[in-house]
């Protein structure tokens, strides 16, 4: 036997790449490889690959928080300017994505709005496992975002009158409408239906939440169900589709409205393009499921930048809630 052979840990220079020999327990020093079984898998051979075109030079770096580059235009801006802008481009007009807080300051009256179930949390009902556990993803969520759950919902006065507003926040777990978004916007929509009041719902989705199955699907027929409550009880709903309302929360509550608005740019459908193409083998038209293309093909009715939504929005319900006249006495 080559004593060399027998050494634990071997540095061996081949080309540029670089191979380190890690010995795993139970093989002893000074015995015969022989005498420990398997022989064969007693080493691990870890191969670090050179970095290619790795640059001597130190990169220059941009400090973070500063700047935020368009992914439209590519123009660089401020982000205080952008903030200030309610996140929208100045040069193109590219409507970043914006939270649900952000959103109810851009929209409602200062000190106005009531947050309801503010503490309300999903459970992990079917005990969902895979490469992360739902418990896991909704801590790590809540801890991220401070949200508890993928949407915000409350009372407050957009221009002079009160509103349901129901919020959805991209932001986490993608906006997914699992149990609490449901029962988050039942509550608003019949809170709003006892009081009088008109709901507004501005949506941002991927969908209904895989993790909890069933019962996200079921969050479908619920909200529906409310809405078709407050509509019979002669109330107003606007619905508010912004960047991306997809799937589940596209086939529910978002299209129900007696107003659907649209953010320019904004991603709306059902299905992913490339699931459409790929059912129906034929190429999809330009600009399809974007709001432009759905305005032009009459399944929402405009198209509002979010700079002017905040008045748009009190004009339509200064419209819609308006009294009707008393006939003049005969
Ligand atoms: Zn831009």
């Amino acid at each position: 036997m080559n004593p060399a052979a027998r050494t634990t840990t071997r540095y061996i220079p081949a080309m540029s790449t670089t191979i380190f020999i890690k010995k795993l327990p139970g093989v002893v020093d000074g015995t015969e490889p022989a005498l420990n079984s398997p022989p064969t898998g007693s080493e691990t051979a870890f191969i670090k690959k050179p970095k290619l075109g790795a640059s001597k030079k130190k990169k220059r770096e941009m400090p973070e928080g500063l700047w935020t580059k368009c992914p439209k235009c590519e123009t660089l801006m401020f982000d205080k300017e952008l903030d200030e802008n309610l996140k929208v481009c100045a040069k193109c007009q590219y409507h970043f994505p914006i939270g649900s807080r952000e959103r109810i300051h851009s929209l409602v009256e200062t000190c106005t709005f009531e947050e309801m179930d503010a503490q309300m949390t999903s459970v992990d009902i079917l005990g969902f496992t895979g490469v992360a556990t739902y418990r896991s993803k909704l801590d790590a969520y809540q801890k991220a975002t401070t949200l508890t759950d993928a949407v915000v919902t409350g009372i407050g006065k957009i221009g002079k009158q009160r509103v349901g507003l129901g919020v959805m926040d991209f932001n986490f777990l993608g906006g997914s409408m699992g149990s609490v978004v449901g029962e988050k916007l039942n509550h608003i929509i019949e809170r709003a239906t006892e009081k009088n009041l008109p709901v507004i719902i501005i949506s941002t989705s991927g969908g209904a939440r895989m993790y909890e199955g069933m019962f996200s699907l079921m969050q479908m027929a619920k909200t529906a169900a409310a809405l078709a409550y407050h509509a019979r009880a002669r109330l107003p709903y606007l619905s508010i589709l912004t960047h991306p309302t997809m799937a589940g929360v596209m086939a529910s509550y978002s299209t129900l409205g007696d107003l659907i608005l649209a953010e320019p740019g904004a991603m709306i459908g059902f299905a992913g393009p490339r699931v459409i193409k790929d059912t129906t083998q034929s190429e999809l038209p330009p600009g399809f499921q974007t709001a432009e293309f759905l305005l032009d093909h009459g399944l929402i009715d405009a198209i509002v930048p979010r700079k002017e939504l905040k008045d748009r929005l009190a004009y339509y319900l200064q419209f819609l809630t308006a009294k009707k006249p008393r006939a003049a006495a005969a």
